[in-house]
């Protein structure tokens, strides 16, 4: 929590305001030629050359995400949390190589992999992140990557990133994992093997549901990587964005640290409900990857699902509907609760869905995202709205 309050304030002008101002630039003047030809030689933060190079505003949220990054030793914004992922498996990949997806990973993620990628001559191939024998088999000589995410997305499956980090570099390929949901302060993914962490800054760090951006972050010989690709694909984040993000970020621990509790709380009400057949919360005992998600991540975050036990479509959808104080609609990380309904049959190819051991009718899901409204209110308005869904 500390370093959410001292990173990134390094910069010059720490010494007169506590915030950096929004330094709005395309062109940087420089006072004469011989300042001009240097500027274009040395290319690295901090340096002035034009304004696609970033700008003290970008460079101090830049800065923060490194130092809240243990193992880390830069940090490359993107425009969202999707131009982060494409950016960054765009810096390691090339044709004829082979990406690893894990198959719970987020549906943008598996589309850049069956679209952009494939385009560019890039195969994939989708694996189960729980099963390490299928995992370690799916590798081949040219498997070059392998993209992670832990929870999985809207099913949040627990894998073990060490393990499955640690076969990926045993195999001589790059790991990448989308550490959206813990953020760097519930799991230090670099420590935990990961070469490259991806964060959508538009969830947790922005945290207001007013802004889209993405960061990659990642050791010297990677960080270097992503920032060239980065620069070549002229990737820029505007420095207003950048001070809401870093706005957002001082208060993210805080943050985090209730909506967990209420999270939590919510899904311990959710889970005696009969209409609620199985949680998945990994911050929950008894939950599915509880127990590596104790051993590995030192937090959480309000984001989980349940799934209804034999109720249909249309029951989901009363309930929701009859919400008060959850909003429906994408997205996740903000003040404001959110119901979101999902299948997930087109979007998994090799995770069966019902699970193994589930009747067949548990399949209609929701997830929820906690904000910061009282937690009692958020019952009272799911308890309200599974009446409204049995009377229909
Ligand atoms: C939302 C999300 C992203 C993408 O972020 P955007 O800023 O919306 O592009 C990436 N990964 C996960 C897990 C997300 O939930």
């Amino acid at each position: 929590m500390t370093r959410l309050v001292t990173s990134g304030r390094s910069g010059d002008f720490a010494e007169h305001v506590v915030n950096p101002p929004v330094w709005r630039a395309s062109t940087h003047l420089y006072p004469d030629c011989a300042a001009l030809r240097e500027g274009v030689k040395l290319n690295k933060d901090g340096n002035f050359f034009y304004g696609r190079r970033g700008a003290p505003t970008q460079w101090a949220l830049a800065e923060a995400l490194t130092e809240l990054e243990p193992g880390a030793e830069g940090t490359v914004l993107y425009p969202s949390g999707v131009a982060a992922i494409v950016g960054a498996l765009l810096a390691v990949l090339r044709a004829g190589d082979v990406l690893l997806v894990t198959d719970n990973a987020y549906d943008p993620t598996r589309n850049a992999a069956m679209g952009l990628l494939k385009r560019f001559g890039v195969e994939h191939r989708f694996v189960d992140p729980l099963d390490h024998g299928a995992f370690e088999e799916a590798f081949c000589e040219r498997t070059k990557a392998v993209m992670l995410e832990c929870p999985g997305s809207l099913t949040m499956e627990v894998c073990d990133i060490p393990a499955l980090a640690g076969i990926a570099r045993d195999k001589g390929a790059v790991s990448l994992i989308d550490n959206t949901w813990a953020t760097a302060l519930g799991f230090a993914a670099i420590k935990h093997g990961c070469d490259i962490v991806i964060t959508a800054l538009t969830k947790h760090v922005g945290g207001h549901s007013d802004l889209m951006m993405g960061a990659a972050s990642a050791g010297e010989r990677w960080y270097r990587r992503l920032r060239q690709t980065s620069q070549q694909l002229g990737h820029v984040v505007s420095p207003d964005d950048a001070a809401l993000a870093l706005r957002g970020l001082r208060t993210m621990g805080v943050r985090l640290k209730q909506e967990t509790e209420s999270a939590l709380a919510i899904a311990h009400w959710l889970e005696d409900r009969d209409e609620v057949a199985h949680v998945l919360c990994p911050m929950l005992p008894g939950s599915p990857g509880h127990d590596l998600w104790t051993r590995d991540f030192t937090g959480g975050c309000g984001l989980f699902s349940f799934v209804m036990s034999g109720r249909d479509d249309a029951a989901r959808c009363r309930l929701i509907d009859a919400l008060e104080l959850f909003g429906i609609g994408y997205s996740w990380g903000g003040f404001e609760s959110l119901a979101l309904p999902f299948d997930v049959e087109p979007v998994r190819s090799k995770m069966a869905w019902p699970k193994a051991g589930w009747g067949v009718e548990d399949r209609y899901a929701i997830r929820l995202s906690i904000g910061l409204e009282d937690c009692g209110d958020l019952i009272a308005d799911l308890d309200q709205a599974f009446a409204a869904m049995n009377q229909g």
